[in-house]
């Protein structure tokens, strides 16, 4: 189902003139209001004039990540103070947090594309939304919140936490819909089995899930255990939070990015040169019409590749395929490239193995080690240790194999790696930095 089904299925044609004009308007806007944009453009030679076409956008800077640090707290804000009306910052997860401002039309904006993106997953105004995303800084809970809200839902706004009450609130409140991260969603199933709750039998039926790297195979075993649709959700604070791209029920296959809101290109990470659809790179995104922080071109270091053929759900919305992780995730083991969610899609469709797992990295004799921590379930735990140690010797072939290092396998006892509420810290890297 569409929210508003004139713009998700706008023709391509007059998707770009939208974003043609709207980029222009966004330059103007920028270039009077900020100084670090003035500085840019003045720099390359350029005005707001010389964008003629949306080809021209290469000619215009990047904005990282360590731009928005340098002007910590709101140098870049675009608006006046008065006008912004909300602030929310990133969760930090590598380095200091970045502040993110709104205005009432950003949150306006935040709220269409957050039901939009509630819709295409199947959610109507009947469902009931539990969100268990965390309420505060983070953009997750409130994002999720006002989503479901705009489109006429009923909101369970359970925020992160108290894991066995969670549990037992999707039970007596009947939740249809929830909103978590993926890890925190097999959380709830585990605690749901502890106190004799099988969430597979509650009138849950959509799993809203992002805010972290998840794999095909991660969504395979949620689907199973929970017995829902889990759908991918993408998005982030600097851009504005949960919405920028959501997965459609229809297909499970890529995110559909609201391009009326955001200009994607792809870039070679390296030399910063666009790539063609289909290749995978780094995710750069313009905001169009932002107020509170517009950004140009800025670098997600989110990995993805951009996918226009047409959808059968009827969205005109190019896709993002699923992220293969963030370009600062990616461990280098003695020289070979390895990411997390390569060693999780191993792990998970082995059945004496729970998806909980660590990945911790050091460094001994000057030598980086690779050690895969991961639980075992009951059954396996009472079996004799010459099975265990023949599966940990099978995981350390697999690895060594199709990623081409040499890694440790540890099977833990159930339940001794952290449980997190929000995000899951897959890494432990324990060596010295550089
Ligand atoms: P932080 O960068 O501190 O984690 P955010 O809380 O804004 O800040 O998180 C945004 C990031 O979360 C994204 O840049 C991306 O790396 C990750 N993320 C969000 N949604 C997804 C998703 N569906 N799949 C993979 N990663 C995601
Ligand atoms: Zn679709």
């Amino acid at each position: 189902m569409h929210y508003n089904v004139k713009m998700e299925t706008l023709p391509r044609e007059d998707l770009e003139a939208l974003q043609l004009r709207r980029l222009q308007d966004l330059c103007s806007r920028v270039y009077a209001n900020v100084p670090f944009y003035r500085k840019r453009f003045n720099e390359i030679g350029i005005t707001p004039a010389d964008i003629k076409s949306l080809a021209d956008l290469k000619s215009l800077p990047f904005t990282e990540k360590q731009d928005m640090r340098n002007n910590y707290p709101y140098g870049l804000f675009c608006a006046p103070k008065e006008n912004i009306v909300r602030v929310h910052a990133s969760s930090g997860t590598t380095g200091k947090a970045t502040v993110v401002g709104y205005t009432q039309r950003d949150l306006d904006n935040w709220a269409e594309c957050g039901a939009r993106s509630m819709a295409a997953c199947g959610i109507t105004a009947r469902d009931f939304v539990h969100v268990a995303y965390g309420y505060g800084l983070f953009t997750g809970g409130l994002g999720a919140h006002y989503a479901a809200e705009r489109l006429g839902a009923t909101v369970i706004p359970a925020s992160g936490g108290a894991t066995r009450r969670q549990v037992q609130l999707l039970r007596d409140f009947g939740a249809n819909a929830l909103c978590c991260t993926p890890s925190y969603a097999l959380h709830l199933w585990e605690a749901g089995q502890e106190q004799g709750i099988n969430i597979k039998d509650l009138p849950l039926r959509v799993g809203v899930f992002g805010a972290e790297p998840w794999t095909e195979e991660m969504r395979r075993d949620i689907e199973n255990k929970l017995g829902i649709d889990a759908l991918n959700i993408y998005g982030l604070s600097e851009v504005m939070g949960p919405g920028v791209a959501i997965e459609c029920a229809e297909n499970k296959s890529g995110m559909h990015l609201w391009e009326d809101y955001f200009l994607p290109e792809i870039i070679d990470p390296i030399t910063g040169e666009n790539l063609p659809a289909g290749e995978v790179g780094e995710l750069v995104i313009t905001t169009l019409t932002k107020e509170g922080i517009p950004l140009l071109r800025y670098r997600t270091r989110d990995l993805t590749s951009l996918d226009y053929t047409p959808c059968s759900c009827g969205r005109t919305h190019v896709r993002i395929t699923r992220l293969r992780g963030r370009s600062d995730d990616m461990l280098i083991i003695r020289g070979v490239n390895v990411f997390p969610q390569q060693i999780e899609s191993m792990l998970i469709d082995e059945p004496a193995l729970t998806p909980n797992y660590q990945i911790v990295v050091d460094r001994v004799n000057n030598l980086d080690t690779l050690e895969v921590q991961v639980e075992m379930n009951e059954n396996l735990i009472a079996d004799e240790v010459r099975k265990i140690q023949a599966l940990e010797a099978r995981l350390r072939k697999n690895i060594k194999e199709f990623l081409g290092v040499t890694a440790k396998v540890s099977l833990k006892s159930p339940r001794t790696i952290t449980r997190s509420e929000g995000k899951a810290t897959r890494v432990v890297d324990n060596r010295p930095k550089e």
